[in-house]
């Protein structure tokens, strides 16, 4: 009975109409559309249809305006897409390939390079954060530090500028910055991390990795697989950056990556670089061999040349309160007239540990550091090892 009534109206009033076991759709004599679909049925009239959206015409433009954008959006994010899968390609790396490698080992040269690079942008949250840290303003509960740490993870690569004084040591400064010797060393083109000069200006990168200057006829692409550089982190740290647009003296941040050429030297065991008595045969308080150098000294903190192990550490005779440092590959200092003495025997020390302070202790005429070194038992002029000292004056 139902059946058969439904058939009727279908064959009375519906023009054509499309059943399938998802949805039903009909159209009937009076333009009416019926769509019946998941037990609902709706119901509208193509003229009535037609004549709201020409009262809502606006509605309508400005439906295809956000279209459009989100079209354009699409577009730039594919293009995006494409230049890094054309670097990714170029590379042989898969993205996120170097994540889990161990750090680039040294192997290249790097030219030194001479172009001041405007600084990026997002920096002055940095700076404000930095200036508390060296103002001493303390914000170390455990959740701060969370938020920090994670707010740096996301926040893109910024840098800041510091113009070294007197004492300042490159893992002082990395330290207080919380970033790596070798972030600050690359950042600022600097080769051997001790030899630092008063005055010279340091850039400094807000997170690990390294600010790098493109040379001439130099590939991006060459640059990322060099310094292992991961390529997702990379676009991460330099937005909108397309490849074959640089040019010779661009400036890139390589994330997590570690300038190659870096040298570490000998420390300079005293902030200052002057020589008051020189290694070798000398006149003065007498005519006798000088095993060592003298330098200026006055109640300062001493600083260990290298690491290694405290051989000796006490009064011994002429050379006042003195350390020895046995180092590795046969070298060993001593520091003598020490004022104060920080470490014990059989210590091991870090290179720039401070061990103790100078002073006039011993067979000395002044405070001043005594500075010794050997090598398998065999004496050495210290200035083989210490770069960038000078006489105060002419040598006695
Ligand atoms: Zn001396």
């Amino acid at each position: 009975m139902y059946r058969n009534k439904k058939m009727a109206e279908e064959k009375n009033e519906s023009k054509w109409i499309i059943k399938t076991q998802y949805f039903h759709f009909e159209k009937k004599q009076d333009n009416t559309y019926t769509l019946k679909f998941q037990n609902r049925v709706y119901e509208f009239h193509i003229k009535s249809f037609l004549h709201k959206a020409k009262q809502k015409k606006w509605i309508v433009l400005q439906i295809s305006a956000i279209a459009c954008g989100l079209l354009m959006v699409a577009i730039t994010v594919q293009k995006r897409t494409k230049i890094e899968e054309k670097l990714v390609k170029e590379i042989g790396q898969g993205v996120g390939g170097f994540e889990n490698t161990n750090p680039p080992k040294i192997q290249a040269t790097q030219k030194k390079q001479e172009k001041a690079v405007p600084s990026h942008e997002g920096v002055s949250e940095k700076d404000e954060a930095l200036k508390d840290k060296l103002m001493g303003v303390k914000q170390d509960t455990a959740s701060e530090e969370n938020q920090d740490a994670e707010k740096e993870e996301n926040q893109i690569a910024g840098k800041l500028f510091y113009t070294v004084k007197p004492g300042d040591t490159l893992s002082e400064i990395a330290q207080r910055y919380n970033v790596s010797v070798a972030s600050i060393a690359g950042s600022s083109q600097i080769r051997i991390p001790d030899d630092l000069r008063v005055g010279q200006k340091l850039q400094i990168p807000t997170k690990d990795g390294f600010f790098y200057t493109m040379k001439k006829g130099e590939r991006l692409a060459s640059v990322l697989k060099k310094h292992k550089v991961d390529i997702k982190k990379f676009f991460q740290d330099n937005p909108g950056i397309n490849p074959d647009l640089l040019e010779p003296g661009d400036e890139v941040f390589l994330p997590g990556a570690k300038p190659q050429n870096l040298i570490y030297g000998w420390l300079i065991p005293v902030s200052s670089r002057i020589i008051t008595s020189g290694y070798g045969w000398r006149r003065y308080p007498k005519h006798q061999f000088h095993p060592g150098l003298d330098l200026k000294a006055p109640y300062v903190p001493v600083r260990a040349t290298n690491r290694g192990v405290v051989k000796y550490a006490g009064r011994l005779g002429g050379y006042g309160n003195c350390v020895i440092i046995s180092h590795p590959n046969g070298y060993r200092t001593l520091y003598g007239h020490l004022s104060r003495i920080y470490v014990r025997t059989g210590q091991r020390v870090n290179r720039g540990r401070v061990i103790g302070r100078s002073g006039n202790t011993g067979y000395s005429f002044g405070p001043h550091l005594h500075f010794e070194v050997t090598r398998y038992g065999k004496r050495l002029n210290p200035l083989v090892l210490l770069k960038g000292l000078r006489y105060k004056k002419r040598r006695r």
